[in-house]
């Protein structure tokens, strides 16, 4: 399993802790993937509702 990349909005760095030294809870940042996958989520919904009668 590769490290999520965290990101710490006050301190706008990107960190691998889960708690950031200034005490800010660091977020996840999304990988490019995740745009690709609901490019084709969007196709996949209007397949199965087209196929669903
Ligand atoms: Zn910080």
């Amino acid at each position: 399993m590769t490290p999520s990349i965290l990101y710490c909005s006050v301190c706008k760095k990107y960190t691998l802790k889960e708690m950031c030294s200034c005490g800010q809870k660091t977020t996840t940042t999304k990988p490019a993937k995740f745009s690709v996958d609901d490019k084709w989520g969007k196709y996949r919904r209007e397949y199965k509702r087209e196929h669903k009668e």
